[in-house]
């Protein structure tokens, strides 16, 4: 409705900081950059994101994984 509203506005929110950022796989490409992180993170917990398909942002996202990996990598 809005011919004003650009078509680089980001796809998702950072459930976790809330930052805006731009998932790939949301934005119509073939693939996205958390294709590159373990599959554990790409996608969280439905109970934890109020929209699903949500995911982190890239920052949270090695944060996560840096944090598990602390946890149970010993
Ligand atoms: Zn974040």
């Amino acid at each position: 409705m809005n011919p004003s509203v650009p078509d680089v506005t980001p796809t998702n929110f950072c459930p976790r900081c809330g930052v805006a950022f731009t998932c790939g796989m949301r934005a119509g490409e073939a693939a996205c950059w958390c294709a590159a992180y373990p599959a554990a993170f790409a996608v969280p917990a439905a109970e934890s994101v109020p929209d699903s398909g949500a995911c982190y942002c890239p920052t949270c996202l090695a944060e996560l994984i840096e944090a598990r990996r602390a946890a149970s990598g010993r």
